[in-house]
């Protein structure tokens, strides 16, 4: 008989990941953080939405593309007026959200994130 049991539990990232790439402006490898600011441009009625991260040492800026093209009428009014206003609560959450970054191709640098369990 087995008493193999399953402990199942979430692990919550802390903080905004951080994004290591070759930064244009230092010439090499650094890390971007979150700016904890989103960029909207509306042109018509698509929008484009980026959260913003720089560069630690220059402070040269890596737009993440949260929405491309988009349009207007398909975005919750909520979540619009929360990316006008730089609603923190709404960057950290897309600064914790992996998909976000691959779909941005920005490597995330695990060694530098501080991890929670609601356990
Ligand atoms: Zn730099």
């Amino acid at each position: 008989m087995s008493y193999l049991k399953k402990i199942e539990y979430e692990i919550i990232p802390k903080d905004s990941f951080w994004v290591i790439r070759s930064c244009s402006k230092c010439g090499r490898k650094t890390h971007f953080k979150n700016t904890k600011k989103f960029r909207v441009n509306a042109n018509g009625n698509k929008l484009d939405i980026w959260l913003i991260y720089q560069c630690e040492e220059c402070k040269h800026t890596l737009n993440l593309a949260i929405y491309e093209r988009q349009k207007v009428s398909s975005i919750p009014k909520e979540e619009y007026q929360s990316f006008l206003d730089n609603n923190e609560r709404l960057t950290e959450r897309y600064g914790k959200n992996m998909q976000l970054f691959r779909k941005n191709k920005a490597d995330i640098d695990f060694d530098r994130i501080k991890f929670e369990t609601n356990k």
